[in-house]
């Protein structure tokens, strides 16, 4: 499971706040104006600021309207917005220091491993036990298969690593992502094939043996992200095992994000899922709201009789 490292922040310059502007004040003695804040009367001759065709008496007044930073709560004429889901706010100030490796707020809270910063309030319910990970790898794992349909029954080894070790499981040389979890199947593939006497290849067959099936982890996400990624990891383990012919990555990673959104449905974690729904990744996000799609119209039967379409024929026989 990987997180695009791209534009994280759209840099707003609230214009249209900017555009505001001192007004001589020209107010006859029968013109009555109330500041829109302290709802105090602007008298006669006063300056005072317009901004949206609304009266302030003072740039105090007027400042209780800007956008308030999510992390140091000072209200800001500029800054910008978490791209991704809109869901804070920073000041010019904030902007600058490094992001939360797991949430992406801006924070100079704790720093771990891997040169990587959390908030505070990821710290809170941060996982580096790998106990207590195992524990609720088996806790998702359980409530997947029980209350959603979706599970194996086969051993997965669960390992919590750090991102640099995450990294060089993957294989992923690029650092545009930010890698959060890893599923990985290993098999020896033989092929057995059956020939008549005169030697001409009557059938082939692929096997898989001695398979090995493993769900990597990065150490200290938060636990309701950690259930999530752990969830996004098992539905690659769940459609490899179900549907292994298929290959097209959009499919994929769509469905591990659409298994994961409803795992956090069932959570009720709606806040963590608006982050999956208007996630613009062409392959993530576009690769959820395409599966959606097709369960919003002909069900969860129909996204099966799908993934059995897209998973070509030349599977792999089990031994
Ligand atoms: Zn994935
Ligand atoms: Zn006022
Ligand atoms: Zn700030
Ligand atoms: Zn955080």
């Amino acid at each position: 499971m990987m997180q695009r490292k791209y534009s994280f922040f759209m840099i707003f310059a609230i214009l249209s706040l900017i555009a505001a502007f001192f007004c001589p004040g020209e107010l006859s003695a029968s013109e009555k104006i109330n500041c829109k804040i302290c709802k105090k009367q602007i008298r006669p001759g006063q300056r005072y600021l317009i901004s949206k065709n609304e009266p302030y008496c003072s740039r105090k007044c007027y400042e209780q309207i800007l956008p308030e930073c999510t992390v140091c709560r000072k209200r800001s004429y500029t800054g910008g917005i978490y791209a991704l889901d809109h869901t804070f706010f920073a000041c010019t100030e904030c902007m600058k220091k490094p992001r939360c490796f797991s949430c992406q707020i801006p924070t100079d809270d704790a720093t771990l491993s891997c040169s990587r910063a959390i908030c505070k309030n990821c710290l809170r319910t941060s996982i580096s036990n790998s106990r207590q990970a195992q524990a609720l790898f088996n806790e998702v794992r359980d409530t997947m298969r029980l209350s959603l349909g979706i599970g194996t029954r086969h051993p997965i080894r669960f390992t919590l690593v750090d991102p640099d070790q995450l990294q060089k499981l993957s294989g992923n040389p690029s650092d545009n992502h930010l890698e959060q979890g890893l599923f990985k199947y290993e098999a020896e593939i033989e092929k057995v094939v059956t020939r008549d006497y005169l030697g001409r290849k009557k059938s082939e067959k692929t096997y898989a043996k001695n398979e090995n099936r493993s769900i990597f982890v990065l150490d200290h996400l938060p636990k309701i992200r950690m259930e999530y990624v752990i969830a996004h990891e098992l539905a690659h383990d769940w459609q490899a095992e179900f549907y292994p012919g298929i290959r097209d990555l959009k499919i994929k990673e769509g469905l591990a994000e659409y298994i994961a959104w409803r795992y956090n449905h069932f959570k009720k974690r709606h806040d963590l899922n608006r982050r999956i729904e208007n996630n613009p990744d062409p392959i993530y996000g576009e690769g959820f709201r395409q599966i959606k799609r097709i369960v919003d119209k002909n069900g969860f039967a129909g996204l099966k009789k799908y993934l059995q379409f897209k998973s070509d024929s030349k599977h792999v026989i089990r031994k």
